[in-house]
């Protein structure tokens, strides 16, 4: 069976982060075929050693191409439905593209993949050639008795997993205590073509790597010492694996043998990636990615999210009540924000009403500030340029001095302060009169 960490890719489309960092080595690149990237990517590069490093290294390697019109509209048209169009860029657009382009050449046409967000099921049943071919086999095999087939698959990944704990020795052991347990799933899984298909229901996928987990251990305590443990020798595995954070969890319950992939470490690209059921790769090591974890914002008021971070108000009902939530999307299409249990809205400073705006106060010398309560105030967008303005110093100044000599005031995360800001405008002043 092809697990995910050794299938060849065929066609593999790169983003600028791994071209830059220089990520990838020869051991990795074996399991390529092609590499592609668009034109934009590479005059995205302008630091002069990155760019001559790249001239060197991967220009004779890189296959450039640009994709079609009709494929940048596709995948542009889908970020809309899922949200993430206003922060995908051009070039991000492009790679999108490019990946959904050769995947739909290499793979004879856009079965495997989604053609709306949140879609159930893939867009078609298995094309006759690809069934024929001898991987076609291999996949029908998968296809045909589904549970077996995923149990196994992920029982072979939590043995992956462990192996970068244990022993060499536990290995085997372990090899067969999963093969043994793997049967014991079967009859709860029905073996049918949606289930062993890219988007098996949520709980079985779940409960399948539990038993060969709990088995294993319980059989080897005597080794236990080296498990768990990070130690210089499994250091690099372990990195991998935060890397890639919950996706190697369970690289093999994707059967499909890896046509064309992607390979970047921009959010929202990675998060429309997954919800069409492209195949998402780390940039480290080349594994599948099935969930990525990220934050993003929502307003307490009317639950719109909004993915632009730098925003400070809602971009539908206006007011200052966006917060950062966490959010996580996986490769069945599934985009989830995880909220805290009981969380509760600060209401400090509701008891009494705003001081009245008075005039004579916009010099700035007057008693009152005037508060930013909008986005389209002009106090707000003037401060915005300011904040703008002040991040953009020169570090290199000799005449800079440190805020706490010019009495220059710095707000937490360098961005405008909104009301009040953290204090409580009703809470009484120590020290006598209000200021
Ligand atoms: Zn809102």
């Amino acid at each position: 069976m092809l697990t995910d960490d050794q299938a060849p890719i065929d066609a593999l489309v790169i983003d600028a982060g791994p071209l830059i960092r220089n990520d990838f080595t020869a051991s990795i690149l074996n399991r390529v075929g092609k590499l592609y990237s668009t034109p934009a990517v590479i005059a995205e590069i302008r630091d002069a050693a990155t760019r001559s490093r790249l001239e060197t290294t991967w220009l004779p390697l890189l296959t450039l191409r640009a994709p079609k019109p009709g494929s940048v509209k596709i995948v542009g048209d889908f970020s809309k439905k899922t949200g993430d169009f206003p922060v995908l860029s051009v070039t991000d657009l492009q790679l999108l593209a490019l990946t959904y382009e050769l995947e739909v050449e290499l793979n004879g046409g856009d079965w495997r993949l989604k053609s709306v967000p949140g879609q159930k099921k893939i867009n078609g049943p298995v094309p006759k050639a690809v069934k024929d071919s001898g991987e076609g086999k291999v996949m029908e095999g998968l296809v045909r008795d589904g549970g077996k087939a995923e149990g196994g698959g992920d029982a072979k990944t939590a043995d992956a997993e462990e192996t970068s704990a244990a022993s060499a020795g536990a290995l085997s052991q372990k090899f067969c205590n999963t093969h043994i347990s793997t049967d014991n799933p079967t009859p709860t899984v029905t073996g049918s073509m949606e289930q062993a298909s890219p988007s098996p229901s949520e709980p079985t996928a779940n409960e399948d790597p539990d038993p060969p987990f709990s088995t294993p251990t319980s059989s080897e305590d005597s080794d236990s010492d080296s498990e768990g443990w990070i130690t210089p020798s499994n250091l690099h595995k372990h990195q991998s694996k935060s890397t890639t954070s919950t996706p190697s969890t369970n690289p093999t319950k994707n059967p499909w043998p890896i046509r064309a992939a992607l390979a970047t470490t921009d959010f929202a690209l990675q998060s429309v990636t997954l919800q069409m059921n492209l195949h998402l790769l780390s940039t480290k090591t080349l594994q599948r990615i099935h969930t990525i974890r990220s934050h993003i914002l929502r307003c307490h008021a009317c639950f719109k999210l909004t993915r632009d971070m730098a925003k400070q108000f809602c971009p539908v009902c206006g007011g200052p009540t966006l917060q950062r939530v966490s959010c996580s999307a996986d490769s069945k299409g599934a985009f989830n924000i995880h909220l805290k249990r009981n969380y509760q809205w600060n209401n400090r400073g509701n008891v009494f009403s705003l001081p009245k705006p008075t005039h004579g106060s916009a010099s700035g010398k007057g008693d009152r500030e005037v508060l930013i309560l909008r986005e389209d105030q002009k106090e707000y967008e003037r401060e915005v340029v300011r904040v703008g303005r002040r991040k953009e110093r020169d570090l290199l100044d000799p005449d800079y001095l440190p805020g706490i000599l010019t009495g220059e005031r710095r707000d937490a995360g360098g961005r405008p302060r909104i009301g009040y800001g953290k204090r409580n405008p009703n809470v009484a002043r120590k020290g006598g009169k209000k200021k």
